[in-house]
């Protein structure tokens, strides 16, 4: 067995532990002689799955009684049509677009209502986080929308923004779980689960109950409402049982840690090794304003192309596989996620000092 280090954004590395577990449990599933992929969701077996993996999350985010936690299909970005359809009620709300996933949800909710970008920073390739302390939020805002984590450009906001009374919606898919958060500052939290969670192909949205009603838009399609998962337990129809199962016992590995504070500890220990290094390196470079960086995404340039290029292929054939920035911004990123060891870090770190110092 041969593994590499991988710094994908997305689907992305999972704990070692984690994987080993799944493999031994793949065939037999503690005794029920079946795959949890070959088990019906209506049964005893995965119904156990789901309450722990439930409890779990709502133990390690100490999410309060008055939140739903729902286990969707249509990843992150069947969200930035369900939240306007579920929400808007005055058919206004109002966005921070801080980079491609805030504008792609921005875009989506101007479907269904009156979506107005509050705040931006396309002015400088959405390379820091705007003030947010004293934004113009409309009055009849149904809700202030976030992407916290802006996984392509490696911002992160520090301080959530002041919304004025409003609703705040926020979109944690590549930093779900990196540090502990307060659930009751949102009314909604959400994200997609293959950045720092579990396989491809799930969200799990947090919800404040209040906000699950039937009054939602009336063309919303039935599996959009939010009231029909809550009502489900998730079940409405047959739900990713294996991703289910999978983000379960990633819940597990993050508690066998510590949990969240931990977490958190260890991203920022691991950022710090690489963006020390960035910070004093005469050759890479981040390209992020300081006190905004991300502690999971980190973009870095050479500042020539053709470095880059070369960079990224000589770090691949190393066994440190993609590092090629995003396909809109060119450069590199590393995705340091919850499951990437420090050792990842540190390996990456020599061999960009290595590569600095035959190609200066
Ligand atoms: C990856 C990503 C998405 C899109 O997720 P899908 O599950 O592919 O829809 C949305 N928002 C953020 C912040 C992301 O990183």
């Amino acid at each position: 067995m041969s593994r590499v280090y991988n710094f994908s954004a997305g689907p992305a590395v999972l704990p070692e532990a984690v994987l080993l577990e799944a493999q031994e449990e793949m065939m037999d599933y503690r005794g029920h002689g079946m795959s949890v992929m070959e088990m019906s969701h209506r049964s005893k077996m995965f119904d156990d799955i789901i309450q722990e993996t439930e409890a779990d999350l709502r133990d390690l985010m100490q999410i309060p009684d008055n939140y739903k936690v729902l286990f969707m299909q249509g990843g992150a970005s069947l969200q930035f049509a369900m939240i306007p359809m579920n929400l808007m009620k005055n058919g206004v709300a109002d966005y921070v677009i801080t980079g491609q996933w805030a504008k792609k949800a921005w875009q989506e909710a101007q479907k269904y209502g009156k979506a107005n970008a509050v705040a931006s920073s396309a002015d400088k390739m959405f390379s820091y986080i705007p003030d947010c302390s004293d934004l113009p939020i409309s009055e009849d805002a149904d809700y202030v929308y976030i992407c916290e984590n802006n996984t392509i450009y490696g911002t992160k906001y520090k301080k959530l923004p002041n919304t004025k009374g409003k609703l705040l919606v926020s979109d944690v898919s590549s930093c779900f779980l990196s540090e502990p958060i307060n659930v009751s500052d949102y009314g909604i939290v959400y994200g997609g689960v293959q950045k720092n969670i579990g396989p491809a192909g799930m969200v799990i949205s947090i919800v404040r109950e209040d906000l699950i009603t039937d009054d939602v838009m009336p063309f919303t399609p039935t599996m959009m409402k939010f009231k029909t998962h809550a009502d489900a337990g998730s079940m409405y129809n047959t739900p990713n049982c294996y991703c289910i199962y999978m983000c379960g016992k990633v819940f597990k590995w993050i508690k066998s840690i510590g949990g969240l504070s931990a977490m958190k500890e260890r991203n920022e220990a691991k950022a710090k090794i690489l963006y020390d290094f960035l910070d004093q390196s005469d050759m890479f470079s981040g390209t992020v304003v300081k006190e905004d960086r991300s502690l999971m995404n980190v973009p870095f340039v050479t500042g020539n192309k053709e470095l880059d290029a070369k960079f990224v292929k000589e770090a691949e054939a190393a066994g440190f596989v993609n590092l090629k920035g995003h396909r809109t911004v060119g450069g590199m990123r590393a995705s340091i996620y919850n499951a990437m060891p420090i050792e990842g870090v540190e390996a990456l770190v020599k061999f960009m000092k290595e590569f600095e110092e035959v190609n200066k």
